[in-house]
C-alpha cells in the first residue's frame, strides 16, 4: 500500500525536504509520497489531528513547531527527550513517536571525513534550537569544552546551564566579543541565522589554520561568507547542506527501516554536482 509523508511548519514553501525524500523514493522505487503541509503557529493540534485522519505514516517538523510538537507525542526516543525538540515523527496505528535527527545529521559530516571531536575546543555561534541539538552532539562525542557566543547573552547563558547539565564544560560570551579569538578553537560552528540573507561572516576568521574545522549550518546559500572566509584561511570546511542531508537520511531510515540512498538524495539537493 502506498505510504504518505510530510513536512509541517510555517513558512514551508521553500522546504527542500520534499525533493530530497521524493528522490529517495524514486531511486528505490518505493510507492510513497512526501508533501509540504503548512500549519501556522497556534494551529498545531488541529493540524496533527488532520494528519492522523489521513493516516500519515510519518512527518518532519520545522519552525515554529519543533518544541510544541513534544506535547502531542505518545512516545519519544532519547535524542528527542534530551534535546527537548522533535523534528521527525513516525505514526504506527495512531501512536506518534518523536525523534530528533538534527544531532545525528550534524555529526554525520565529521564521521564522513574521519574527524574525531573528542577533546577538541569548540566555539559555537548561536543559542537557538539548532544550537541545542549541536551541544548534545558535542557532549556525546566528548568534546573538551564549548564557548557559546550569542547576540543575546541571556540565551547563551541558558545554553551554558544546559551544556553543563549534560556534562560538557561551557562558558558564554557575547557574539561581538569573539573578535580575533578564532585561533583558540579547534572547531567553529555558525548556528545563528546569519548568512541566510548573504550577510557578512559574524566573526573574523583571519586566525584559522589548516587544522581548524569551520562548519556553517546555514545551507542556503551553500557558500556563505563565513565559509568563504574560512576557506581563505585554509580551514577544513563543512557545509550546512551536509547536516540537512544527514538529518534527512536518518529520518528516512527511521521510517523505512532500510539504508537511505545518500547519493540520490544529495543529487536532488545540489542538482547534478
Ligand atoms: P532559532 O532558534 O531561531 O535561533 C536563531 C539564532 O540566531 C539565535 O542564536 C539568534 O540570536 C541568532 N540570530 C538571529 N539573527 C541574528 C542576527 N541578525 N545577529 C546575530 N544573531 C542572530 O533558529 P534555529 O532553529 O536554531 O536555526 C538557526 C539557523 O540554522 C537557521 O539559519 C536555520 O536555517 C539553520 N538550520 C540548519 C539546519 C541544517 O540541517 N543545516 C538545521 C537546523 C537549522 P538571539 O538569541 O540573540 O536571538
Amino acid at each position: 500500500m502506498s505510504k504518505l509523508f510530510a513536512i509541517i511548519g510555517d513558512p514551508i514553501d521553500h522546504s527542500l525536504s520534499p525533493n530530497i525524500h521524493s528522490a529517495a523514493f524514486r531511486e528505490l522505487s518505493l510507492e510513497c509520497s512526501y508533501i509540504a503541509y503548512r500549519i501556522p503557529r497556534g494551529e498545531l493540534e488541529e493540524g496533527i489531528e488532520s494528519l492522523k485522519k489521513i493516516k500519515i505514516d510519518g512527518f518532519n517538523v520545522t519552525i515554529p513547531h519543533k518544541v510544541e510538537m513534544m506535547k502531542y507525542l505518545d512516545m519519544m526516543d532519547e535524542s528527542c527527550s534530551i534535546i527537548g525538540a522533535v523534528n521527525t515523527v513516525s505514526n504506527k496505528d495512531g501512536i506518534l513517536k518523536g525523534y530528533n535527527t538534527d544531532m545525528d545529521g550534524f555529526l554525520e559530516p565529521f564521521k564522513k571525513r574521519n574527524l574525531n571531536v573528542k577533546d577538541l575546543k569548540i566555539l559555537l555561534l548561536g543559542a537557538g534550537g539548532a544550537a541545542r541539538a549541536i551541544i548534545v552532539g558535542f557532549a556525546k562525542e566528548h568534546a573538551q569544552c564549548i564557548t557559546i557566543a550569542n547576540r543575546t547573552l541571556e540565551n547563551a547563558n541558558s545554553m551554558v546551564k544546559f551544556s553543563n547539565k549534560i556534562g560538557l564544560n561551557a562558558n558564554a560570551i557575547k557574539l561581538d566579543e569573539v573578535r580575533d579569538t578564532a585561533k583558540n578553537y579547534d572547531v567553529i560552528v555558525n548556528a545563528t541565522s546569519i548568512g541566510l540573507k548573504n550577510e557578512p561572516s559574524p566573526i573574523s576568521l583571519d586566525s584559522v589554520n589548516s587544522k581548524t574545522i569551520v562548519y556553517d549550518i546555514v545551507y542556503m546559500p551553500i557558500n556563505t561568507d563565513f565559509l568563504k572566509k574560512a576557506k581563505e584561511g585554509g580551514a577544513i570546511v563543512i557545509y550546512g547542506y551536509e547536516m540537512l542531508l544527514g538529518q534527512a537520511v536518518r529520518a528516512f531510515e527511521i521510517w523505512h527501516g532500510m539504508e537511505a540512498p545518500y547519493n540520490a538524495m544529495k543529487k536532488a539537493l545540489l542538482g547534478g554536482t
